[in-house]
């Protein structure tokens, strides 16, 4: 399926497959469209794609058939994480079927490196030659680590407040760190305004010098603002790869993080496109969103009835998810309307108990952002909304190990003398107390 232009989201005006974001007609967002194959109820051609994608490569470029840009040479390989059955898990919230999509297994520990090599591929096509992105702190990580490994200079951009193992875990790569002091929104403004006045310039040199040499590109691709389009293409591997490793089965409902709400509505378009290649078969999954109650204009709207969100102001300890003013919300709450699913939020301590819930079950030690699915997905379960016969996937999108400081206190420690004695009194102490 070869990319044919952008197009707009709201108006389908079209747009050559540049470094652009919104619409002149409408400020509409745009999306990749592609050219529109024959409907494949041919059998045969259906086989031929499953085949090439079984025989591909053991990373997200295995679906490069349905991505907007050609594999990239580099070494880090995002994708391919595990798809893990939860039955303790599953048990103790009563559902039957449940697995856990662990993208916390990528290079830089979060599902931005899918959205990250997308994007990024596509800016060194159209001859980028600096990166850069405004971040919650994973996409930080993730593109500070993807412009190392080809060699190319960055600059992320984060909210100066950012848990410390995730800056430290980005300013490793050597990329030029921007801390600001703000939250998201006013940290993706400022990139806003900078990626459109370097545009204007370039327009204005380049219409200047009236087709003068051919050089390195002045302006900066900004991985998640004038390459948004491409960026959110790299969601859609998530489906597919819970796709594949269900056996080419679709799920029959899905628990998904929204921040920006970019991931929750691309996975559904990842479902759509393979049910429409036919290389699946049924309706698209159930959808749940998932927000922390101290940001969560998306799950304020859904349950408002309202098909816009309002800002907000984030206070919460799921960073990664702190986006106020959501781009994608409005396309959120239809999907989740449209699937019969919801957007609901969760306090701060409910998604502490959702990070210890899904270590103490599974093994998996996830991020806050982590824990507001798992939360959440004990409340579809506490209430009633998880039939018995449903195949549940809940996605978990980030590693513990950056969200350190949330597993405090959390458990004891036995601090002993190195002897027998100290130990035995040490047990019998604690279990007195247990
Ligand atoms: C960025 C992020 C998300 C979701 O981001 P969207 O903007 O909604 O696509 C979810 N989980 C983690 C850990 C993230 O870093
Ligand atoms: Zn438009």
């Amino acid at each position: 399926m070869p990319p044919v232009s952008l197009r707009c989201r709201e108006c389908s005006t079209e747009y050559p497959l540049e470094a652009r974001y919104v619409c002149e007609q409408c400020f509409g967002p745009l999306a990749v469209a592609y050219a529109r194959q024959a409907q494949s109820s041919d059998r045969a051609g259906v086989d031929e794609l499953r085949r090439r994608i079984q025989a591909g490569p053991y990373s997200m470029w295995r679906y490069c058939d349905f991505l907007p840009v050609a594999p990239p040479a580099s070494a880090l390989q995002a994708g391919f994480t595990p798809l893990l059955r939860a039955d303790r898990l599953a048990e103790q919230l009563g559902i039957r079927e449940l697995w856990i999509k662990n993208d916390a297994a990528n290079p830089t520990h979060s599902f931005k490196d899918r959205v990250v090599s997308v994007a990024l591929a596509r800016a060194r096509e159209l001859g980028f030659t600096t990166i850069a992105c405004a971040s919650t702190g994973n996409l930080a990580n993730a593109v500070a680590a993807h412009t190392a490994a080809v060699g190319l200079e960055s600059y992320v951009f984060i909210p100066s407040d950012l848990e410390e193992q995730k800056i430290l875990a980005t300013g490793v790569y050597g990329t030029h760190l921007v801390a600001v002091r703000g939250n998201y929104d006013d940290v993706n403004r400022l990139c806003t305004e900078l990626s459109a006045e370097q545009q204007d310039d370039a327009d204005a040199a380049q219409s200047g010098e009236a087709g003068g040499p051919a050089g390195d590109r002045s302006e900066w691709a900004f991985l998640n603002i004038n390459m948004r389009p491409y960026y959110a293409e790299g969601s859609k591997t998530l489906a597919f790869e819970i796709a594949e490793q269900l056996g080419f089965q679709l799920p029959d409902r899905v628990v998904v993080p929204i921040a920006s709400g970019s991931l929750f509505t691309k996975l559904a378009a990842g479902f759509d496109e393979w049910i429409e290649a036919g290389l699946l078969s049924g309706e698209t999954p159930t959808f749940n969103g998932a927000q922390a109650d101290g940001c969560s204009p998306v799950a304020t709207a859904f349950h408002d009835g309202r098909d816009f969100c309002q800002p907000v102001k984030p206070d919460t300890i799921a960073k990664s998810l702190a986006i106020g003013n959501p781009a994608d919300g409005p396309y959120a709450l239809d999907l989740a309307r449209r699937t019969g699913g919801s957007i609901d939020s969760v306090p701060d301590d409910e998604i502490r108990d959702g990070i210890r819930l899904l270590a103490t079950t599974t093994g998996i030690f996830t991020e806050t952002a982590g824990g507001v699915t798992i939360a959440v997905l004990r409340k579809l379960a506490e209430r009633g909304d998880i039939d018995p016969g449903e195949r549940v996937v809940a996605v978990v999108t980030g590693e513990g190990l950056k969200t350190l400081e949330c597993a405090r206190g959390t458990f004891d420690t036995w601090e002993i003398e190195p002897s027998m004695d100290a130990f035995e009194a040490a047990r019998a102490r604690l279990t007195v107390a247990a």
